[in-house]
């Protein structure tokens, strides 16, 4: 036996057995392996009617899915056993003009699957079985999930109305409405070349996901884009929408109605005259379903932060509450009870990001904002905690909890990264940054994606954003005019050989005291001397006791924002992009914060009566340069002289 979701009427669905069909000849038995529930589907179930089409016998929906072959009739040579399909819903007759002309979706005798458009009505997808002509179905070997493959009937409807807008490339679209088959407008855009494409829909949840699948812009409405778009794809299927659709294309732009609109709408016809708009409709697909197929297996179209739950066919009328939610879901699902899978495609993601900054810190605000955004920009499809001030364990812990699988996110030196890869500490290199805009340029170079690539390599860890920590500064008891007046001073640097490069290579005597023993030292006299940037100076109140603040600037400091491979890996390329853009967006917050917290200080110093003096760096520079090699830390002088070559 086979469960079926079946519709009597509107708002009346219930769920029926079905004994097992055997496939005829040329005929293939499948079980569903997701059947994504429609615009159509929903007003078949709110109204007993979509569109034109009325319900008028009890009748199974859907005309969107995805099977695995279960049997298969005599004489069928396309697909085995096990195999997984997408399965196209259309069957055009192959004869009539239209079908002859190549435009089979506008077919005299269509037989469409799940639709009442026909009587007696054709039974869809919302069953646990059912069985097609091997010729409507397309094996899968990709690795791609039976989910995504039932969202080619979608996408084709995406392709068609991109299709319908004539020449994309270049072109500025703007597409209302972001539900399923608005965010598959969107991702058809892209894939046609369009310039620039602007989703509008008055829900956030939508616009985000338009966001993720690929639009340049989500808007509340198109008023900004008055006169201005190439071509607008109307997928929200409302008045107002097409309204804004027209008002939004330039002379002699083109408006595709891909949406279903009530009967009667006000219209302005004479626009259209005026300015020479051309309206043209979309219906379904034609040999785009291929083109879909063909771009889901290979993942060019990535759909699947779209598939928001699966349910099996026993819950369909949950299914069918869920997906009339909009603030909740896009697409939503029925699938095979012995084909669900433990964890469901839809599961909020937990995930912890961990750091060594106290809570009042840039460094921690801006991940806090971070975590915040991409469960925005996810539409709550994760949910990022934020651990301050070494909670989850110290810099080293954190590091190594990457591989541990205790963290997934996190921010820290080059100098840990460094473990794994020596050659990205170069940046620890006294002198390697100008100024805190070299160390930004350098973000954006060659050899950044170099060094960062290797890192990723050997750890297996991605490196998303790089944020400005401050720069390395010397305080003193005694005035230091010059390298030479650090010979022989008892000098606090921490046991990083980096950091313990320039003050070495000076004659400084160094002393590796904890951190938090640094201030009573100091004041002690234990170290007569030590460096950090000017906020931690600030922040553990070094100039109580010392006398001289030297702006000695040997390391432009900073802090990865790195992702865990296993997470990393398994986030889809839309959602790397989404981490990624915020990571830099969050880095870029921290590091002008920082930045602009240094400048100010200076003179709050010398308000307390602290000399704050320059010195002439290039003299540092060139003493460590003689006494440090690159080599002794596994660095490469060329990476550095690239570096340095960055403007
Ligand atoms: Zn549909
Ligand atoms: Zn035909």
């Amino acid at each position: 036996m086979s469960l079926a979701c079946t519709l009597n009427g509107p708002l009346n669905l219930s769920v029926e057995q079905l004994a097992l069909q055997e496939p005829g000849p040329g005929q293939v038995r499948l079980r569903l392996g997701a059947g994504g529930i429609c615009g159509s589907d929903l007003h078949y179930y709110q109204h007993g009617r979509a569109g034109i089409f009325a319900i008028r016998a009890p009748f199974v929906p859907g005309h969107e899915a995805s099977g695995v072959v279960d049997a298969v009739g005599e004489g069928v040579t396309k697909v085995q056993t096990g195999q997984k399909v997408a399965v196209n819903p259309a069957h055009p007759c192959g004869v009539c003009p239209a079908c002859r002309a190549g435009r089979s979706n506008l077919c005299e005798k269509m037989v469409f699957l799940g639709s009442a458009a026909i009587f007696p009505h054709i039974p869809g997808f919302f069953r646990e079985h059912f069985v097609m002509h091997e010729a409507q179905l397309t094996a899968i070997d990709e690795d791609v999930s039976l989910g995504e493959i039932a969202c080619a009937e979608p996408l084709s409807v995406g392709l068609h109305a991109v299709r319908r807008a004539g020449e994309v490339l270049g072109a500025t679209v703007l597409v209302t409405g972001a539900g399923t088959i608005g965010c598959m407008s969107v991702i058809a855009a892209r894939l046609a070349g369009a310039g620039r494409v602007i989703a509008c829909d008055p829900s956030e949840r939508a616009r985000a996901m338009a966001l993720t699948v690929g639009a340049d812009e989500a808007l509340p409405d198109a008023t900004a884009w008055k006169g201005r778009v190439d071509v607008a794809l109307e997928a929200a299927g409302h008045p107002a929408a097409l309204a804004s659709c027209l008002a939004a294309v330039r002379r002699g732009g083109r408006v595709v109605q891909v949406g279903t609109l009530p009967p009667e709408i006000p219209f302005p016809a004479n626009d259209i005259m005026s300015r020479e708009l051309d309206y043209v409709g979309a219906f379904r697909a034609d040999i785009e379903f291929d083109w879909a197929v063909q771009a889901i297996r290979s993942r060019r179209a990535d759909v699947r932060p779209l598939i928001s739950a699966q349910l099996p066919i026993s819950q369909s009328k949950a299914a069918f509450d869920l997906a009339l939610d909009r603030g909740r879901s896009t697409k939503v699902q029925l699938v095979a009870a012995s084909l669900l899978v433990a964890a469901p495609a839809f599961a909020q993601t937990k995930l912890k990001w961990a750091h060594v900054y106290e809570p009042g810190e840039p460094f921690h605000t801006a991940s806090v904002w971070a975590a915040e955004e991409i469960k925005k920009r996810s539409a709550g499809r994760y949910q990022i905690d934020v651990y301050p001030a070494s909670q989850l364990g110290k810099e080293n812990d954190i590091n190594q909890g990457l591989s541990l699988g205790t963290v997934d996110i996190i921010i820290s030196g080059s100098s840990f990264a460094a473990k794994a890869f020596p050659r990205i500490g170069v940046t620890y290199y006294p002198y390697t940054f100008r100024n805190v805009d070299h160390l930004l340029a350098y973000t954006k170079s060659d050899i950044y994606k170099e060094l960062t690539a290797g890192y990723e390599q050997k750890s297996g860890n991605q490196i998303i954003a790089t944020t400005y920590y401050g720069t390395r500064h010397t305080t003193s008891n005694k005035p230091i005019a010059k390298c030479a007046d650090l010979k022989g001073l008892k000098m606090r640097v921490p046991d990083v050989p980096a950091y313990l490069a320039m003050p070495r290579a000076c004659g400084a005597n160094t002393s590796p005291i904890a951190f938090a023993e640094v201030y009573l030292a100091l004041q002690n006299g234990t170290v007569e001397a030590q460096e950090n940037p000017l906020p931690t100076i600030e922040a553990k109140k070094f100039y109580e006791v010392q006398k001289h603040i030297v702006l000695t600037g040997h390391i432009v400091d900073h802090l990865n924002t790195v992702v865990a491979g296993g997470l990393w890996k398994k986030l889809s390329d839309a959602d790397k992009k989404m981490f990624s853009e915020v990571a830099l967006e969050a880095a870029a917050k921290a590091s002008r914060e920082v930045a602009a917290r240094e400048s100010e200080l200076a003179a709050v110093f010398r308000s307390k009566g602290i000399s704050v003096t320059e010195v002439n760096t290039g003299e540092f520079r060139d003493t460590v340069l003689k006494n440090v090699p690159f080599e002794q830390y596994g660095y490469q002088k060329a990476d550095w002289d690239r570096i340095q070559a960055i403007k």
